[in-house]
C-alpha cells in the first residue's frame, strides 16, 4: 500500500461531506510532524496552511473556490514566496526572506491551492541525490537507507511519502523526473518556456523549468493546467496556447508512433530497469502503440555537453552572491575582497564551489572556443537530433535513469559517477523539449521509471501516453 492521497479521493470525500480542506490539511501536518526523519521539509507552514485551509472551506459553502480548492502541495524552495524564506538549501541564502511570490506560485494561490511548506534539495538544485544540502540529506520512503534521487528529493519525498497530495519541483537536467523515478512516482518537466520561471532562482537559465511531482498522472496535468502559460515577467515564457489537459487523458494509445532509441539502451543500463522499461514498452504495443526504432545520434555527448553549458551559466547566475546584496556577510571580512572571497566560501558548499570553477572555466578567455563554443554547437546538434526523430515519431521513450535509488553515501565522494546518472534526463533540457517520468515497475524491490519525451509544447502527447500506460498497466 502506498501511503499517496490523491487529489481525486479528497475531492470525492469533499464533496460528500465527509472531509473539509482543513481536516486534510491537518493530516498532511500530522504526516511531515510524524516523518521528520525523512528530512523533506526545511519549513512547514503550520498554522498560515490550516488559515487559508479554512477560508477555502468558507468559499466552497459558498460556491467560489478555485479549480485546485483543497490541493495541498508542497514547493521547492528554490521558489519565491513573498514573506518567507528562499534558501536554496544553501548557508549563503539560511536567512533570505523573498519579497515577491513567483508567477507559479501566484497561479496556485489564485486557484485555491494550498501551500503546505518549503521542501529541501540539493543546494542550488545542483545534484541528483539530494545529499548537496546543507540541511541535511533527504532519505527515500521506500527504504530508508537510499537516495530519494535530486535535486528536488524533497519535493518528491512529500508526495510519495503522502505529505502533500502533489508538489514542484525544477528540471535542469533531471531534478523531477530522476527522483520520481527513484521513489515511484510521476514526475513532469514541461517544454522550457511552457512555465513561467520568474521568482525561480536559477541554477542554468537555459535550462530551468518548474513542473509538479503527483501521485499520478491526472493530478500532474491538473498542476501543469494552472501553472502552464505565459507571463509577460518572464522574457523566455512563450505565448503558446494551454491546451485542456485533461482531453488527453482517454487511456487510449491506439496508431501513437513512439520511437525507441537504440542509444538509450546500451552499457550502463541496470538489467532490471532495461527489463521493466522494456515491459512497460510492450504493454503499450499490446495496446496499439506502433513502437518505431529511432536514432539519437549525439547521446555520448550528452552528459558533457550538458555539463559544460550548464556549469558556464550557473557560476555566472551565482555571482550575485557577494555578500553584499544578497544573504550571508563573513564576519571575519576586513575589505571589499574579503567580503567576496569570504562570504563565498563560508556560504557555499563543496558542489557549488566545483561548478563555478567548471563554469568560469569554460568561460574563461583561453578556453571559451574549446569548451562553451563547441558545446553550444553540439547541443544545436542534440536538438536537431530531436526534431528529426520527430518528424517520424509523436513520442521517444527511454528509461529515466540507468539505475534505481542507489545507497546513501554510494556516490557522493565520485562527482563523475553521480554526473552519468543523467544520462538520460539531461536531453530534454538540452533539447528543451517536455518529458515525464511514470512507474513502471520495480527491479530489486525498488520502483522504476519510464520516460516520455515530447515535442515542443505538447505535453499533451507526454500525458497521454503516461496515462495509458498508467491505467493499463502490469
Ligand atoms: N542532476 C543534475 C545536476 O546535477 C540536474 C540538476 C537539476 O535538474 N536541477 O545538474
Amino acid at each position: 500500500m502506498h501511503p499517496w492521497v490523491t487529489y481525486d479521493s479528497t475531492l470525492r470525500a469533499l464533496e460528500r461531506g465527509e472531509t473539509t480542506c482543513e481536516q486534510v490539511t491537518e493530516g498532511f501536518l500530522r504526516t511531515i510532524a510524524d516523518g521528520t526523519r525523512l528530512n523533506a521539509f526545511l519549513s512547514v507552514f503550520n498554522e498560515k496552511a490550516l488559515d487559508r485551509a479554512r477560508a477555502i472551506d468558507r468559499k466552497r459553502a459558498d460556491g467560489r473556490a478555485g479549480r485546485l480548492a483543497g490541493m495541498v502541495i508542497a514547493v521547492k524552495d528554490v521558489l519565491s514566496m513573498r514573506n518567507e524564506k528562499v534558501t536554496c538549501a544553501s548557508r549563503i541564502l539560511e536567512e533570505y526572506v523573498a519579497p515577491y511570490d513567483a508567477t507559479v506560485i501566484e497561479r496556485l494561490l489564485a486557484e485555491d491551492a494550498i501551500l503546505i511548506g518549503k521542501t529541501n534539495l540539493d543546494e542550488f538544485a545542483m545534484g541528483s541525490s539530494t545529499e548537496n544540502s546543507a540541511f541535511g540529506p533527504v532519505l527515500n520512503p521506500v527504504d530508508e537507507s537510499r537516495v530519494p534521487g535530486g535535486s528536488s528529493g524533497g519535493s518528491c519525498v512529500a508526495v510519495a511519502a503522502g505529505m502533500a497530495h502533489t508538489a514542484l519541483g525544477t528540471d535542469t537536467g533531471g531534478s523531477i523526473r530522476q527522483p520520481a523515478s527513484f521513489c515511484g512516482i510521476v514526475g513532469l518537466k514541461p517544454t522550457y518556456g511552457r512555465v513561467s520561471r520568474y521568482g525561480l532562482v536559477a541554477l542554468s537559465s537555459s535550462f530551468d523549468q518548474i513542473g509538479p511531482f503527483a501521485a499520478n498522472v491526472t493530478d500532474a496535468a491538473r498542476v501543469l493546467q494552472v501553472i502552464a502559460g505565459h507571463d509577460e515577467r518572464d522574457s523566455t515564457s512563450a505565448a503558446v496556447a494551454v491546451p485542456d489537459y485533461s482531453a488527453a487523458l482517454t487511456g487510449s494509445c491506439t496508431g501513437l508512433k513512439i520511437g525507441l532509441p537504440n542509444e538509450a539502451f546500451g552499457e550502463g543500463l541496470d538489467a532490471g530497469v532495461r527489463a521493466a522499461v522494456e515491459a512497460a514498452i510492450g504493454r503499450l504495443r499490446d495496446r496499439g502503440a506502433v513502437i518505431m526504432p529511432v536514432s539519437l545520434p549525439h547521446v555520448p555527448y550528452h552528459i558533457s555537453t550538458y555539463y559544460i553549458l550548464m556549469t558556464a551559466e550557473a557560476s555566472s547566475n551565482l555571482a550575485r552572491y557577494d555578500g553584499i546584496r544578497f544573504g550571508h556577510r563573513s564576519a571575519e571580512a576586513r575589505d571589499l575582497h574579503d567580503v567576496y572571497t569570504a562570504s563565498r566560501s563560508e556560504g557555499f558548499g563543496a558542489e557549488v564551489k566545483r561548478r563555478i570553477m567548471l563554469g568560469t572555466y569554460v568561460l574563461s578567455a583561453g578556453y571559451y572556443d574549446a569548451y562553451y563554443r563547441k558545446a553550444q554547437k553540439v547541443r544545436r546538434l542534440i536538438q536537431k537530433d530531436f526534431f528529426d526523430a520527430f518528424a517520424s515519431v509523436d513520442l521517444i521513450v527511454m528509461p529515466t535513469a540507468p539505475t534505481t535509488a542507489f545507497k546513501i553515501g554510494e556516490k557522493a565522494a565520485d562527482p563523475l559517477t553521480m554526473y552519468l546518472s543523467d544520462i538520460y534526463t539531461v536531453s530534454a533540457n538540452l533539447a528543451g523539449v517536455p518529458a515525464i517520468s511514470v512507474p513502471c515497475g520495480t527491479a530489486d524491490g525498488m520502483p522504476v521509471g519510464v520516460q516520455f519525451i515530447g515535442k515542443q509544447f505538447d505535453e499533451a502527447t507526454v500525458l497521454s501516453a503516461a496515462f495509458a500506460l498508467e491505467h493499463g498497466a502490469s
